[in-house]
């Protein structure tokens, strides 16, 4: 699905991904662990396409095309999702009106047909009751007084509606509550399929407790530096990451 070879990146002259080198298997949920500012953030933003991340060398291959040549839009069409760490608020839409129109512009970009207003309500009625989102958070300002669980919910609906190909999920800095771990974990159980792949990007352990993944990767100073099955995390966790990886300097 995604082969990361020897990436080289820098963010306004600063080097950050240093020869990284990863690869994700379809129908897998990869874990992506490591300390704080070791760039796994920058990863997924390199992969979802944002601007300001210059690539210096290195490749990626995303079901055998290169996706470095791609647009932020054409890596959407093509099935590249990432959740939002720090989700926008816009006081003047509601939720329901957000979604209707992300997913048509999804579609659009797809050349898939648009849903007509019914179906979409329908759709998305369906998805939201699956994932415990309320029709009055539907009808409510976009993210504005979201707690941080609604927050969550909502991200898990719109990934569930986008129907990702490569899911990826930046949860390092956000400090979720237990009760939004478990619903993160539940969506992305959910959303587990033989033709998606996840990268679950984590600062803690704790997330793989509900999300167990099938491979571990250790993001440390801008490379992979260890590479393990589910069992790795546990290891971190007892350990910590000075004793389980040489971090490079
Ligand atoms: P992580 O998500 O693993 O905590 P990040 O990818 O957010 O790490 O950041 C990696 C490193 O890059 C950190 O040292 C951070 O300070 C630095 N960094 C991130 N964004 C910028 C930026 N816009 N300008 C300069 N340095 C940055
Ligand atoms: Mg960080
Ligand atoms: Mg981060």
């Amino acid at each position: 699905m995604l082969e990361i070879k020897d990436l080289h990146v820098s963010v306004d002259g600063k080097k950050i991904l240093k020869g990284l080198n990863l690869k994700v298997e379809t129908g897998k949920v990869h874990a992506i662990m490591g300390p704080n500012g070791s760039g796994k953030s920058t990863l997924s933003y390199v992969l979802a396409g944002r601007d300001g991340y210059e690539v210096t060398g290195g490749s990626i291959v995303y079901n055998g095309e290169d996706l470095l040549k791609m647009k932020t839009e054409e890596r959407a069409a093509k099935g590249i999702f990432l959740a939002m760490q720090y989700p926008v608020e816009i006081p003047g839409v509601t939720t329901m009106m957000f979604l209707k129109s992300a997913l048509n512009a999804q579609k659009r970009a797809r050349g898939e047909p648009e849903l007509d207003a019914m179906g979409m309500l329908k759709l998305v009625r369906a998805k939201a009751k699956d994932l415990q989102v309320s029709e009055e958070m539907l009808k409510r300002a976009l993210n504005v007084g979201f707690s941080g669980g609604e927050k969550k919910r909502l991200e898990i609906l719109q990934m569930s509606l986008f129907e990702p190909k490569m899911a990826i999920l930046d949860e390092t800095d956000s400090g979720l509550d237990i009760d939004a771990l478990k619903l993160v974990a539940e969506g992305v159980n959910t959303l587990r399929a033989p033709d998606r792949s996840m990268l679950v990007i984590t600062h803690y352990q704790r997330l793989l407790d509900f999300i167990v993944p099938d491979r571990v990767h250790v993001l440390a100073g801008g490379q992979i530096v260890k590479e393990g099955g589910k069992e790795l995390a546990l290891e971190l966790e007892e350990k910590g990451y000075a004793d389980v990886v040489k971090v490079p300097a």
